[in-house]
Formats: C-alpha cells, sequence, structure tokens
C-alpha cells in the first residue's frame, strides 16, 4: 500500500501504477478505477466502498435517491459517484468552483461529503431528514477529531448523520481488511 500524498519530488502516478491490480487494496490503480467506472469487478477504494456499507447496513434507501457529493477527488469523491450510480442515485458531484452549493447540498437525500475543509456543512445545506455522511477528518480548535461537516448544528436537521471519530474512519478500515483478504485469494488461486 502507498500512503498519500507522497513527497512532491516523487511520481504518484509512475508509484501508483508500479503495483500488480491483483495487490491494488486501496482500488487506486487505473486498471481498478477503470473496472469501477465500467462496472466491473475490481478493488474499491475503502473509503467509498465502507460508506455505501453504512448505509445499506442502516436501512438507508439509494434507488432513486437524489445524492449530493462534496469532493472529486480520485480517492473518495469520483469512486464514490460511480458507487452511488451503481445503486441507482441520482448523483451530484459537487466541488471547489461549485456555484450555490448551498443550494446544490439542500436538494440532497443523500449528502456525502470529502471536501477536506473543517466544519463546511452547517445546518442551512441540509434538507430536513437528510442521511449526512460525513468522509472529513481534522482536528478543531481545542485539538478535539472533528469532520467536514459542523456535527452538533446539522444534527437536529439530519434524519441520520455519521459521527467523526467513529464514522466512516472504521468502515475504511474494514473494506480495506475485505480487500486484503480478496487480494489472498485472489492470489492463491
Ligand atoms: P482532496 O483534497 O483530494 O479533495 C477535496 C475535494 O473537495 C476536491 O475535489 C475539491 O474540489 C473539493 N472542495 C474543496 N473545498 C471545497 C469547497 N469549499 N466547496 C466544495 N468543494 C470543495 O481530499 P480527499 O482525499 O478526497 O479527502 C477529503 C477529506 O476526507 C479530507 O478531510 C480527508 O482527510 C478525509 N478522508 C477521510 C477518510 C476516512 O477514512 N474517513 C479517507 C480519505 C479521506
Amino acid at each position: 500500500m502507498v500512503q498519500l500524498p507522497l513527497p512532491a519530488h516523487i511520481s504518484e502516478k509512475a508509484v501508483l501504477e508500479s503495483i500488480l491490480p491483483c495487490k491494488d487494496v486501496d482500488g487506486f490503480h487505473p486498471i481498478n478505477a477503470g473496472a469501477l467506472a465500467t462496472g466491473e469487478k475490481g478493488f474499491v477504494p475503502g473509503t467509498p466502498a465502507g460508506v455505501i456499507e453504512l448505509l445499506k447496513r442502516s436501512g438507508i434507501e439509494m434507488e432513486g435517491k437524489e445524492c449530493v457529493i462534496v469532493g472529486r477527488s480520485n480517492i473518495v469523491g469520483k469512486p464514490m459517484a460511480q458507487l452511488m450510480l451503481a445503486e441507482n442515485a441520482t448523483v451530484t458531484v459537487a466541488h471547489s468552483k461549485t456555484q450555490n452549493l448551498q443550494e446544490v447540498c439542500k436538494r440532497a437525500d443523500i449528502l456525502i461529503v470529502a471536501a477536506g475543509k473543517k466544519k463546511l456543512i452547517t445546518k442551512e445545506f441540509v434538507k430536513p431528514g437528510a442521511t449526512v455522511i460525513d468522509v472529513g477528518i481534522h482536528r478543531d480548535e481545542n485539538n478535539k477529531l472533528c469532520g467536514d461537516v459542523d456535527f452538533d448544528d446539522v444534527v437536529s436537521a439530519a434524519g441520520a448523520i455519521t459521527p467523526v471519530p467513529g464514522g466512516v474512519g472504521p468502515m475504511t478500515i474494514a473494506m480495506l481488511m475485505l480487500n486484503c483478504l480478496e487480494s489472498k485469494k485472489m492470489l492463491q488461486k
């Protein structure tokens, strides 16, 4: 596994592409990213895979729902969008150049936030009763862990919300372990 980000003088692309796709348990190799985009079998990055598992196990319906994803990184936002499409959600991807972010987010039945901006999302961004998934991890002014969502502000508006810590993070690790197991099984065949 490659711990990103790499120092600036090392090519992330060259390093990621040097990993055998069948050992690419992070799902960052273009072969696995392509498999996800085309609906083929392959390794899916742990964080978005963990979000899907979390939604399924919490009984949150995805089919036909409006899903807004804030963030378009290769690690979270883009694969998250592919996975939500595969679950038949109607998907919007917002990013740093999106205009009227608040208005866009307010459409969401399921709002997934991976912007890397501390407490970006307040209750004004959330449709009452929406499911809010917070991928961000930061330290607040008191050195406490917090997310991209202002949990205390949003909790009363949301129908369901993931905490930070103890929400998406442990799911990421669980899905990574699952990928490791799958990789080992594939290599034994
Ligand atoms: P990134 O910096 O690569 O991407 C952030 C994305 O958010 C970009 O596409 C950018 O366009 C968008 N963005 C930035 N500011 C915005 C704004 N003001 N409005 C709308 N969009 C904005 O980050 P990443 O690797 O995708 O990670 C996002 C966050 O999730 C970080 O806080 C990271 O630490 C966290 N993270 C958590 C886990 C986990 O397991 N919980 C895993 C990966 C990343």
